[in-house]
């Protein structure tokens, strides 16, 4: 976390406790609320302070000069007097989960119900920041401190039926229990893998946030090896396999999504050099992958596939075009791990190619302008002696743009013939 984070951060508690503030002096209960609080007592610094309070939105609205209603039936309202945006949700109990996403209904109530509808006891946790300036009052209906101390995941109430009402519990859990070093209770966790396969039910849109959250963090590979212990792989992937943790262990921990999801196809047993296009299509559907990052993991197993298997056989032009694109650090991350050696050649090589003429990825001598003026058409011509020409300048055949010309246009002249 760098130094303006923890300055918006410390915006964003300030700007919180006043709102609680206000609220207390207008004779309401005011906590602070939910991932906020867990996050303080487990060391963590929190990503945003929620509030939550007995004052109903409409006294919210009169409360506060700017404000806004995001999903005013579920009691939501958005508070931005001091600075910064603030949740204050209203204390409710849900109603019946009939599709098991959302519940049907809300119903305003008080703190304890409010604890009781949470999914589990670390998330479930008030806290009151103006009771005692020294240390915040904890207000803990549901042995959340104990949870907290112990470092472990409970379900909120009864396990069974708590996963049974919302399947992305089960996610939701091992996303927390890998982020934060947690034990999932026995119980709990009998109950999210009794009810693993209910996980299909829930949208991929759904699964696929809950998986990027998990898959971004550094606790990935746990939470892949969580996965696959409460049975819930083929729910999500829609096969069942044993992951292999080896590549996605031996990545770095900031990482663009699109090579963790190449180590989670390695992983759960994809082959380099079989169908490519087929597992990311699979991928893409099964996690709701955007198209950017369906295309990035294409681009990054293709590129692993030929500097594993190919390499060797490639011209000096080839090869400096497979260094160049825009993927190949990604793909050689990947290679690095699974065939180190293979990777220290290309390594090797790519150096010198870096100090042979011209470099990696000079500027074309020859551009599609010159070849107009050339007298060529645009047509599948035009791209070959385009291509061609490059080509002879990476491989450093010819070394200055009136020789890349006069190359070019010898080409262009013996397809003319060619074609005639
Ligand atoms: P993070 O934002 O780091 O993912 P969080 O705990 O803040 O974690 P949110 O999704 O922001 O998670 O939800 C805020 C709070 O709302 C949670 O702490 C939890 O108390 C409650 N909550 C969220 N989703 C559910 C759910 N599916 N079932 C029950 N309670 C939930
Ligand atoms: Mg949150």
């Amino acid at each position: 976390m760098n130094r303006d984070d923890n300055q918006s951060q410390h915006s964003e508690y300030i700007a919180a406790v006043n709102v609680v503030q206000l609220l207390k002096t207008k004779g309401h209960i005011a906590y602070l609320a939910g991932g906020c609080v867990r996050d303080l007592l487990l060391g963590i610094d929190p990503k945003d302070f929620d509030v939550a309070t007995d004052a109903t939105p409409e006294n919210i609205g009169q409360y506060f000069k700017r404000t806004a209603s995001v999903g005013a039936a579920f009691g939501v309202m958005l508070v931005r007097d001091y600075g910064c945006t603030i949740e204050v949700a209203t204390f409710r109990s849900d109603g019946v989960y009939s599709d098991t996403r959302r519940p049907d209904s809300v119903q305003f109530s008080s703190p304890i119900e409010d604890a009781q509808r949470r999914d589990f006891t670390i998330n479930a946790l008030f806290m009151d920041p103006l009771e005692d300036s020294n240390s915040p009052k904890i207000i803990d209906f549901v042995e959340g401190m104990i949870d907290v101390e112990k470092r472990v995941l409970r379900a909120v109430g009864d396990p069974e039926a708590r996963l049974r009402e919302d399947h992305l519990r089960a996610l939701r859990g091992v996303r927390f229990a890998a982020k934060y070093g947690l034990a999932i209770e026995k119980r709990t966790f009998d109950s999210i893998r009794n009810h693993a396969s209910e996980l299909s039910g829930v949208s991929v849109e759904r699964i696929g946030e809950e998986m990027r959250k998990m898959l971004i963090h550094s606790s990935r590979t746990e939470s892949c090896k969580l996965i696959d212990q409460l049975d819930l792989d083929n729910a999500i992937f829609g096969d069942s396999k044993q992951f292999d943790p080896t590549v996605m262990k031996a990545l770095p921990i900031e990482v663009e999504y699109s090579v963790v999801l190449v180590a989670l196809a390695i992983g759960r047993g994809f082959i380099i050099g079989n169908d490519v296009g087929k597992i990311c299509s699979h991928y893409r559907r099964v996690l709701d992958l955007s198209n950017n990052d369906r295309d990035s993991m294409k681009a990054i197993l293709i590129g692993v596939g030929e500097f594993n298997q190919k390499w060797s056989g490639l011209s000096i032009a080839m090869k400096k075009r497979l260094l160049s694109l825009e993927h190949a650090v990604f793909s050689l991350e990947i290679l690095k791990i699974l065939n180190h050696e293979q990777a220290q050649v290309i390594f090797d090589e790519r150096s010198s190619l870096e100090q042979s003429f011209g470099g990696l990825s000079p500027e074309p001598f020859v551009s599609g302008a010159d070849l107009i003026e050339l007298g060529l058409k645009p047509g599948p011509d035009f791209k070959f002696v385009l291509d061609s020409s490059y080509d002879a300048q990476l491989e450093g055949a010819v070394r200055t743009k009136l020789a890349a010309i006069a190359f070019a246009s010898q080409l262009a002249k013996e397809r003319a013939i060619n074609e005639q």
